[in-house]
């Protein structure tokens, strides 16, 4: 369980260039769960973050290909306790990078 920052003051740059702007994946590898008689019943595609490093693992279910669920595990002081929305996440970008607030 990664660490969350208490205050979004904590969250370093990069991480809030994701979470306004959202995350720059690559794909890391891929896994399959085989049912009865050798049939691939789920597909899970782990990608990671180039810029702050979280690992997505996405389970796609067979035959269908929908998306089953998503996986994430971040690096400490991503998360915020209390949440940080991404509308704030933007605006603190902003004002980091240009030194005032939008609008
Ligand atoms: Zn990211």
């Amino acid at each position: 369980m990664s660490k969350k920052a208490s205050d979004p003051k904590e969250v370093p740059v990069r991480f809030i260039d994701c979470r306004a702007f959202r995350h720059q994946t690559r794909h890391v590898n891929d896994s399959a769960t085989w049912g009865t008689g050798g049939v691939v019943i789920e597909f899970v595609r782990h990608t990671r973050c180039v810029n702050c490093k979280v690992d997505v693992f996405t389970t796609y279910g067979v035959p269908d290909f929908r998306v089953v669920r998503r996986k994430y595990i971040y690096p400490d002081n991503y998360q915020v306790k209390g949440g940080y929305p991404v509308f704030d996440a933007r605006s603190d970008y902003i004002t980091h990078r240009f030194g005032t607030k939008e609008g």
